[in-house]
């Protein structure tokens, strides 16, 4: 199951004891169907239980009995279709249109209380809504045919969320949200709590992921940064046994460099342990150091 349709799956389950909410979800289910006019209303979607929700809710709110047609004969849309210009102008009518309107807006006499606009927010997304599996992108949006009423969409939820983005697409308006918290609080305003909980898992999973790799490209370089190191030590102490002796250094700096030549694999505190009188890894790297720097004004000379 896509996210997107556990969050539809969520939705269905939410009870609209209200009749209130009952309309706004209703309203909200018929602004996001493309066709809403008085000629045709026609609502389209891929999962049966949200077009039973719709018939349920209709017949609720404006009394007309419908049902879905089987997807079998609609190319896998369950489809709901009032031809009616009865029934069209019936429906119109309970949302406080005429049907002659130049753009369809959103019209907030279907809100009674605030309530009503999380209920409008879920119908609009189980009619028109859809989001990304959150473990690939964070992206949610509701695509609104019309200009003017994808407008409205953004200054509502701006309203009571955060404001959301308004972008085109071929076939019409996206109102969208890219911030995984944004996309929470808009799940759980709908009542998509569980969902906004399956979020909030991924992102948690992901943020430690990314720590991690973090971590070990830390560690990785440590580990090319000291093994560059040590082949650099291994290079002066040869090259001062090929142009002059390891005599000619100091007895301490002798002792780490024949320890150093004959151990290439111990790390800088083991180094340290063997010495007659044991040092710090700091003093080995500095002492370690200091041969480089012999190691070279040796080959300068000679050269
Ligand atoms: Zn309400």
């Amino acid at each position: 199951m896509s996210f997107s349709h556990r969050v539809k799956k969520e939705l269905c389950g939410v009870a609209y004891d209200q009749p209130c909410c009952a309309k706004a979800e209703c309203y909200g289910m018929l602004l996001g169907s493309r066709t809403f006019h008085k000629k045709e209303i026609v609502f389209k979607s891929e999962h049966e239980e949200i077009a039973r929700r719709f018939c349920g809710l209709l017949k609720e709110v404006c009394g007309i009995t419908c049902r879905p047609l089987a997807p079998a004969r609609t190319g896998g849309f369950y489809i709901v279709r009032l031809n009616q210009s009865f029934d069209c102008l019936t429906v119109l009518t309970a949302f406080g249109y005429t049907g002659d309107e130049p753009f369809l807006r959103v019209n907030r006499g279907n809100f009674e209380d605030d309530c009503c606009v999380a209920a409008f927010l879920r119908g609009l997304f189980l009619s028109c809504g859809s989001m990304t599996d959150p473990n690939k992108e964070y992206h949610f949006e509701f695509s609104v045919g019309k200009f003017h009423l994808a407008q409205d969409v953004v200054t509502l939820i701006g309203e009571y969320l955060t404001r959301p983005k308004l972008t085109t697409r071929k076939s019409g308006y996206v109102v969208y949200l890219k911030e995984s918290e944004q996309i929470e609080d808009m799940l759980t305003y709908m009542q998509a709590g569980g969902s906004s909980m399956a979020l909030m898992e991924v992102k948690i999973v992901k943020e430690l992921r990314n720590k991690v790799n973090r971590a070990t490209n830390c560690e990785t370089a440590n580990l090319t940064k000291s093994l560059e190191a040590g082949r650099r030590h291994l290079q002066a102490i040869a090259t001062l046994e090929q142009l002059a002796s390891l005599d000619a250094l100091s007895p301490e700096l002798k002792e780490v460099a024949q320890l150093r030549r004959d151990n290439p694999e111990a790390s800088l505190s083991e180094l340290g342990q063997m010495l007659s009188e044991p040092l710090s890894r700091s003093g080995v790297n500095h002492r370690l150091t200091k041969i480089v720097e012999i190691a070279a004004k040796v080959k300068a000379e000679k050269q």
